[in-house]
């Protein structure tokens, strides 16, 4: 049985998933618990952009 990398839990199947720009091997759980992450932290830094103004853009 293949091991989430997560949480440790045995799964029939594990889901790849990118956090941070690193891939992962994770159950289908903590796969969404990421997606979930990740979406927050695009939230936030669109946020923080906005508050700048848009300046530091290249
Ligand atoms: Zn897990």
């Amino acid at each position: 049985m293949p091991v989430c990398k997560q949480c440790g839990d045995e799964v029939d199947e594990l889901v790849a998933v990118e956090v941070a720009g690193k891939k992962k091997k994770v159950c289908e759980s903590c796969a969404e618990e990421a997606a979930q992450a990740e979406a927050v932290a695009e939230q936030s830094e669109a946020v923080v952009q906005q508050m700048m103004g848009f300046r530091g853009r290249r």
